[in-house]
């Protein structure tokens, strides 16, 4: 089945939210189980585009969904026993709703899974652009080793919640408007967790889990950017007593660079030339990121002349290649002239036919500082 909630709702991404909702209520219509009494396959169905339409007409929802996937808004309300159930699935499905299954127990209740955790990794430049290893701190959760993550003090263990049986779940029967409808809702005795713990790990205080602050090593792709977020599934927290972990996501920040700078998939150097090179031409060993290059200045070139190294830039993050090194010329006019090159100027001035000002250096370091 299509895992893409705008596919499975038969939207494009970025459609506005009243064709979701139009398309939504057509297909529940036609996915409604009521409606498919033969078909075992439409409950699912039915259940999906309703995930998918719970999450895409939600904005702040949608907004994590587009930048994370799913786990963007799965992640922190999956499994929590505090969530509460749908009305409308509990009719129909007598179960925790397709939103409310316990992590990791198949949605019978049991432990919620740990939380995700965010964590900002400040990357070299050439490890962004080349791909490496990038060690992160992250203040996470992990088991509790002297209870095994049971909660249960050492020696001890726990028991089945004898009001649930150790589903989690209690079931009701109510009416209402369609009828004898039978609820399932988190079992107040044991909080969801389907079991009871008499006397709880004074390591841990019955939770199951400590707070530690832990290091994981980040592989980083090459061409990653400021603004990437990498997931590392299964490092974030762990739950409450013995529920599983949530992901973390790594957002990344790139640091500047002496020499180079990034635009999309091109680097760009700014290099300062000499106006005796700009005008006569000069070959210029070139230190690119990887390696050196001859870089043929023409005679003639000007400020703002750029030059394109082909395929020295940064790798494309999806697919082949790389982008291209550019080298933006900025001419520098000579300043704090000897005697005897300010003499070769003005005599280049003069075979040009060009007006320069008087040799009056008093006159003219009065004006360079007036304008300072
Ligand atoms: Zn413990």
């Amino acid at each position: 089945m299509a895992t893409d909630y705008y596919e499975l709702l038969g939207v494009r991404p970025g459609a506005p939210v009243e064709e979701i909702k139009r398309s939504y209520r057509r297909l529940a219509r036609q996915l409604h189980p009521d409606a498919n009494p033969d078909d075992p396959g439409a409950e699912a169905r039915f259940k999906a585009v309703a995930q998918a339409y719970e999450v895409l007409s939600d904005p702040d929802k949608r907004r994590r969904y587009d930048a994370y996937g799913p786990d963007g808004v799965n992640g922190g309300g999956r499994g929590d026993p505090a969530n509460g159930f749908g009305d409308i699935f509990e009719a129909f499905f007598g179960g925790g709703g397709p939103f409310g299954g316990g992590g990791g127990r198949g949605g019978q209740g049991g432990p919620p899974r740990g939380s995700d955790l965010e964590v900002v990794a400040e990357l070299d430049f050439e490890v962004a652009v080349f791909g490496g290893e990038q060690p992160v701190s992250v203040r996470t959760a992990e088991a509790c080793p002297d209870c095994l993550a049971t909660g249960a003090a050492p020696g001890t263990a726990p028991r089945a919640c004898p009001d649930c049986g150790g589903s989690g779940q209690v079931r009701r029967v109510r009416q209402s408007l369609l009828g004898q409808v039978v609820t399932a809702g988190r079992c107040a005795r044991c909080g969801g967790f389907g079991q009871i713990i008499e006397r709880p790990c004074p390591t841990c205080s019955g939770e199951g889990r400590r707070i530690i602050e832990k290091s994981y090593t980040v592989d980083v792709p090459a061409g990653v950017d400021t603004g990437a977020t990498l997931r590392l599934p299964g490092r974030g927290a762990v739950g409450v007593r013995g529920g599983g972990t949530g992901d973390l996501y790594v957002h990344v920040k790139v640091r500047a660079h002496a020499r180079f700078e990034r635009r999309g998939t091109d680097l760009v150097h700014t290099l300062h030339v000499p106006m005796t090179q700009a005008a006569l031409g000069a070959h210029l060993p070139f230190e690119t990121l990887d390696g050196g290059e001859d870089l043929v200045l023409p005679g003639g070139t000007r400020t703002g002349r750029t030059f394109r190294l082909r395929g020295r830039g940064v790798p494309h993050l999806e697919g082949r290649g790389r982008g291209d090194l550019l080298v933006e010329v900025v001419v520098d006019t000579p300043d704090e002239l000897s005697r005897e090159e300010e003499e070769l100027i003005r005599r280049l001035a003069e075979l040009r036919g060009e007006a320069v000002a008087p040799p009056d250096h008093g006159f003219l370091g009065r004006i360079r500082s007036a304008f300072k």
